[in-house]
């Protein structure tokens, strides 16, 4: 399976001129909910991922995704690895299990992402589920922007990574972008305006 590929097909890698969240700009950016827009999309690579985890002999009993994000990612990677599937989500801008979900003391935990940028949200949710007596025993995400390094890539984790070292996070492929300060962008130089997809276009 061609991963690139399959985010260009679904609209998910957009080429152009984009400002990134750090506030950098590039000219390439993922929009990856388009990725799961189809449902059988979403299983393939929901499935794809859950090869690459079985392979790992890594005991789970469950998955849990970062919403709102994480959700759709989660829950076909725990339909892929016969897991259950839960989700944290925030607030008043903390992160907490709610809806009835539970963890028990030392059930072992799988944090999945759509994307993983620096791990951040991923970070918050592991924080949930330790806080309850559960166990994190792996990170997973579709997409991984190239910050933290996902098992077998040889790309090497940058300074920005929050994922602990001590616990294998596994990625389908790595997304890596040129990225530019504002004020030494090319695409700037070139008279182009850089627009901000975000969440909300
Ligand atoms: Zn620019």
């Amino acid at each position: 399976m061609n991963i690139e590929q399959t985010y260009k097909d679904a609209g998910a890698l957009l080429e152009g001129h984009f400002i990134l969240s750090s506030g950098n700009h590039s000219n390439r950016y993922l929009q990856s909910a388009k990725v799961l827009e189809d449902p059988k999309r979403a299983e393939l690579l929901a499935k794809e991922l859950a090869i690459m985890i079985k392979a790992e002999d890594i005991q789970i009993d469950t998955v849990c995704a970062p919403a709102l994000g994480g959700v759709l990612a989660g829950y076909e990677l725990a339909r892929a690895l016969g897991k259950r599937s839960i989700f944290v989500e925030r607030k008043e801008g903390a992160m907490e299990l709610r809806r009835g979900f539970e963890v028990t003391k030392g059930e072992k935990i799988l944090i999945c992402e759509d994307i993983i940028t620096t791990g951040g949200s991923a970070m918050e949710a592991s924080a949930v589920i330790e806080e309850l007596g559960a166990e994190v025993v792996a990170f997973a995400a579709l997409a991984n922007r190239g910050f933290c390094q996902r098992k077998g890539s040889m790309v090497a984790p940058k300074a920005e990574c929050k994922l602990p070292n001590a616990v294998p996070f596994f990625a389908l492929e790595d997304f890596e972008f040129a990225m530019y300060a504002p004020e030494e962008c090319p695409l700037c130089k070139s008279g182009s305006i850089a627009i901000k997809p975000g969440s909300r276009n």
